[in-house]
């Protein structure tokens, strides 16, 4: 992700602290929250939106916003410059906060340089936050009520993308990183490896020592992989003790490596499982796919969830790479 845009790094009016706190959330490029007699060249995508008349809007809770997931699927925006060019706009949300006593209305622009798809959790987290700008837009709220909004806000975005157990990624936040790291990878013709990695026969572990004991031995895992990859690697919980990790820019030598290194520190010491030891093992599916030609995320979780089932197949504890996806 590039550099934010400067003006939005020392919020002062809460206009520009809403900015900011929608630019966090939304992970975005840009946003701005702007009043008619700010200029910003936002505004011109906003203009270009308006004026193709074809984009309908959306309600958003209580509020209708224009959310483009791919500017690119629009001629008259693809053949902007402000789109084509820099800053290279591709996905814009937008909408439109009426002052309710005759007031300038609010702009609200998000913008970014990749294209995105939202979740029904994103859009409606969305909601939450038109509405937290329209009651700042009309000046319903002090400074303290914004501040404690802003926390609950930080709080429900937490919990609607992290796993409560692990403190990783959840599900549906792994594979929205998934899809977004697809896609840029193959716009920037980088290599992605993806693996799908399952504890070994942990159902012993909760009919041995309790549920409680598993929860725990779950935890420690969640840390022990976290430590295993790079540091810009994502690691998600997508199901009870199934794992999601999602490596861009990394080919098949790095990925074998990071795969070695999840093998080794989930095996290497026992975990703390309440009053006891448990030692526990994992099985990995691994892709790695090259970035040549445009994959569908579905396609590719497949392949490792393939070979992740044929790693169970051969006794598990074990490193099983995807045979067909050619390697660079
Ligand atoms: P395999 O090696 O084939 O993967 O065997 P397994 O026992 O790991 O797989 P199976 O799918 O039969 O069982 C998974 C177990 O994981 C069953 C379930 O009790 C346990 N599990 C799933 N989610 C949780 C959780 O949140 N906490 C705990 N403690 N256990 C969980
Ligand atoms: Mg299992
Ligand atoms: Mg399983």
């Amino acid at each position: 992700m590039l550099a934010p845009l400067p003006d939005l790094r020392y919020p002062t009016t809460p206009f520009e602290q809403l900015a900011r706190i929608g630019g966090h959330l939304f992970d975005v490029d840009v946003c701005v929250a702007l009043l008619p007699e700010e200029p910003h060249w936002m505004r011109t995508i906003g203009g270009l939106l308006e004026s193709e008349g074809k984009v309908p809007q959306r309600l958003f809770g209580q509020h209708s916003a224009i959310l483009i997931p791919d500017t690119f699927a629009l001629d008259s925006l693809r053949a902007n410059l402000l789109v084509s060019k820099d800053p290279g706009i591709r996905f814009v949300a937008h909408s439109r906060l009426i002052a309710s006593d005759g007031k300038s209305p609010l702009d609200i622009f998000l913008g970014d340089r990749e294209p995105r798809t939202w979740t029904n959790e994103r859009s409606s987290l969305f909601g939450d936050f038109l509405a937290i700008c329209n009651e700042v837009l009309n000046g319903g709220l002090q400074e303290r009520e914004l501040l404690d909004l802003i926390e609950e806000n930080k709080q429900l975005h937490r919990l609607a993308t992290v796993d409560h157990l692990t403190g990783l990624w959840n599900r549906n936040s792994i594979l929205d990183i998934l899809d977004r790291e697809l896609e840029r990878c193959f716009r920037e013709r980088l290599p992605i490896s993806v693996i799908v990695a399952d504890l070994d026969h942990f159902k012993n572990v909760n009919d041995q020592y309790g549920h409680l004991a598993g929860d725990a031995v779950l935890e420690e895992v969640g840390r022990r992989l976290r430590r295993a990859v790079r540091t810009y690697d994502a690691v998600g919980r997508i199901g009870g003790e199934e794992f999601l990790i999602v490596m861009s820019s990394c080919d098949a030598l790095v990925a074998a490596s990071v795969a070695e290194r999840i093998h080794a520190v989930i095996r290497s010491d026992s975990m703390p499982a309440g009053e006891t030891q448990v030692s526990v093992t994992i099985s990995q599916g691994l892709v790695t796919y090259s970035g040549e030609k445009r994959m569908n995320p579905v396609e590719l979780f497949e392949k490792a969830d393939k070979a992740l089932y044929l790693a169970k197949s051969k006794g598990r504890d074990g490193i099983q790479r995807d045979t067909d996806t050619k390697s660079r």
